[in-house]
């Protein structure tokens, strides 16, 4: 019989983000369908009782965990101490954590250490009479793969945005610390601060309900002969601040952005979505000025709904890539489009 720990890190408030909370949802889902497998906790961070609290209904039978300034930060020596003690504790056959890049980054590394396997960006845990499968997809998600393992411990971590985020009601945890083995060698790295865009200019939105993407069109000669990159780069502005949605964007718009092109001043390649760039999860996604050529849309394996308005009806949009295709000019439906949120009170 399978036993199952989920490994938590806390966020800076000592509680847990989504994508914990999600890694402890299919945790739950998984032990219910392995007929009520053991489930346990475990946590890393500064101060973990908030964490623990706010989980203290999931109905894990154990909350064990490394906790204080040490675990504070993401750092692998500290952090692969604190997950390898929780598991040699725990004892767990099977450990779920989510892929954040704090975990990403330690816990092949604590597999290794505990004679166990890991397999990264999971996106489905799957039963069959007790025996366990994950999905995964390969080769920029054109192929999904599902695979068994007999060794273990078997570290599962589940790509964030891919399972339902655990709900339930808080409560009063008891947490079991785990005492953690810390050489000086292992706090040789200090995190000196964090630097990060203005609010504003953060534009990858990982929660948010919208994708929008920008294609190169924006840039491109319009009707009246001219490109009009000032304006565009006005409404996109505008759209993302009313609407809150993430930004995406086509690579031939990121590319002219790194040439140094007068294009979209706040477009990086993180921006970039497709064969060579990210396959974000959002409800919906809007593609604007973008041909929706297949290593283009190869990135919207995970968008459920998607949209695209673009001049050309036989674009790639129009060949079954998108639900809905406006053949229209982009620049006067966003500037209407603009105006009714900012009418709706969305300013
Ligand atoms: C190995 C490889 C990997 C690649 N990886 C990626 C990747 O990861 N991501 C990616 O995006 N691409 C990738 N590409 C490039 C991809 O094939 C396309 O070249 C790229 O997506 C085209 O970008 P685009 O649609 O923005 O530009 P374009 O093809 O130039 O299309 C612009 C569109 O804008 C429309 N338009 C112009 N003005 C307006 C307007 N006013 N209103 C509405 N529509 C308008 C035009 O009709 C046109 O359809 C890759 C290519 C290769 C070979």
């Amino acid at each position: 019989m399978e036993s199952i720990l989920v490994l938590a890190h806390t966020e800076t408030d000592g509680t847990l983000g989504r994508p914990a909370l999600e890694a402890l949802g299919a945790a739950k889902n998984l032990s219910v369908a392995l007929g009520g497998a053991d489930l346990r906790v475990g946590l890393v961070g500064g101060n973990v009782q908030p964490a623990a609290h706010g989980i203290a209904t999931c109905g894990a039978k154990r909350i064990f965990a490394a906790a204080g300034p040490d675990f504070s930060q993401p750092r692998y020596a500290t952090d692969a101490a604190a997950t390898e003690a929780i598991c040699r504790v725990a004892a767990a056959s099977i450990v779920l954590a989510s892929g954040t890049s704090r975990w990403s980054r330690v816990l092949s590394g604590v597999a290794q250490r505990l004679g166990g396997r890991a397999d990264t960006h999971v996106t489905n845990i799957l039963t069959d009479c007790g025996r366990v499968s994950v999905n995964r997809w390969f080769y920029r998600q054109r192929m999904e793969a599902v695979l068994q393992r007999d060794p273990r411990p078997w570290f599962i971590l589940v790509d964030p945005g891919s399972q339902p985020a655990w709900r339930g009601d808080a409560g009063s945890a008891t947490v079991e610390a785990v005492a953690v083995d810390l050489p000086a060698s292992c706090q040789r790295t200090t995190i000196l601060g964090v630097r990060e865009p203005a609010g504003a200019a953060q534009t990858i939105r990982p929660d948010a309900e919208l994708l929008f993407v920008t294609g190169a069109g924006w840039t491109k000669k319009q009707a009246d002969g001219q490109t009009h990159a000032a304006e565009a780069e006005e409404l996109i502005r505008d759209f993302l601040r009313l609407s809150r949605a993430s930004l995406g964007s086509s690579k031939s718009l990121v590319d002219l952005s790194g040439e140094g092109q007068a294009v979209l001043s706040f477009l990086s390649h993180l921006n970039q979505i497709g064969q060579t760039g990210a396959t974000p999860r959002h409800p919906k996604g809007l593609a604007t000025c973008c041909h929706g050529e297949e290593p283009h849309t190869v990135g919207w394996r995970f968008i459920t709904e998607r949209r695209a308005i673009s001049l050309d009806p036989n674009c790639g949009w129009a060949r079954g890539k998108a639900d809905v295709l406006y053949v229209a000019d982009a620049f006067a439906v966003m500037a209407k489009v603009n105006e009714l949120l900012a009418s709706a009170g969305n300013a």
